[in-house]
């Protein structure tokens, strides 16, 4: 048995049995770790408010060497990121960041450049950034650290010198592939400007990053690139982007 702590941000949680809590932690000294919180969910537990999805702080907990979950002992909040909850799309983007962690990243598995961009998307979030670019700036950094880093300097079937017509990103196949080596089911079209613009992404500072001026379509195009590449990368459309497509959806016509 043996008692760790690290700075820790919740991604994911679940009520287990009659009042405990079942939390996922991406922390970072252990990369992402899944506890048991006991009692949390009783209206006077010590936990109260701490467990909260994006909320960061410092996490205490036991490792007993036989299940693959730790006893959550302590969780000392440092920053909640309350505004990051009390809006929409703030919200879907956010869960859509720490889903990316909670289903990518392997248990314990330290990656501390991870936990850093985590904190930083939460601040950019909060601090009032267009919600959909830092889940860009997210994606495409997270898509590198976890080691999917498309290729997208040349095709990655014949070699042929990006840019050229008719480009897709075939996730499975590591990069862009050419309209002569293509067609591919569930490859993500690509227009010039959005693989020049990922490219430039890739070398700019994060603040420069969330600062580049795009036009709203470009924008546009480059959230579903990053969104489609990371529901390859799952094999399955995350939860928050479910949750994204029903807030978008139009409100119902008002009889006069
Ligand atoms: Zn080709």
């Amino acid at each position: 048995m043996a008692l760790h702590r690290s700075r820790a941000v919740v991604i994911g949680r679940k009520a287990l049995g009659e009042s405990d809590r079942l939390v996922e932690f991406y922390t970072r000294d252990f990369g992402k770790v899944r506890g048991v919180a006991k009692s949390a969910r009783r209206p006077r537990s010590r936990f109260v408010a701490a467990l909260e999805p994006f909320t960061l702080g410092d996490l205490v907990f036991f490792d007993t060497g036989r299940s693959e979950l730790v006893r959550v002992d302590h969780f000392d909040i440092l920053h909640p990121f309350v505004r990051v909850r009390e809006h929409l799309e703030r919200l879907g983007r956010g869960a859509w960041t720490v889903e990316c962690l909670a289903r990518l990243s392997a248990d314990r598995d330290p990656h501390p450049a991870l936990f850093g961009l985590l904190v930083r998307s939460l601040r950019a979030l909060e601090g009032g950034t267009s919600p959909a670019r830092v889940a860009v700036c997210f994606g495409v950094r997270a898509v590198d650290l976890l080691g999917h880093r498309p290729r997208i300097d040349r095709c990655v079937e014949c070699g042929r010198a990006s840019p050229f017509p008719d480009a897709v990103l075939d996730v499975e196949a590591g990069g862009l592939v050419c309209g002569p080596c293509g067609p591919r089911a569930h490859a993500i079209p690509l227009s010039g400007g959005a693989v020049g613009t990922l490219g430039r992404l890739r070398g700019l500072s994060w603040e420069e990053g969330l600062r580049l001026p795009l036009s709203p379509a470009l924008d546009e195009e480059l959230t579903g690139v990053l969104e489609g590449t990371v529901t390859r990368l799952m094999g399955q459309v995350p939860r928050s982007l479910r949750f994204l497509a029903q807030t978008r959806r139009p409100l119902p016509p008002v009889l006069s």
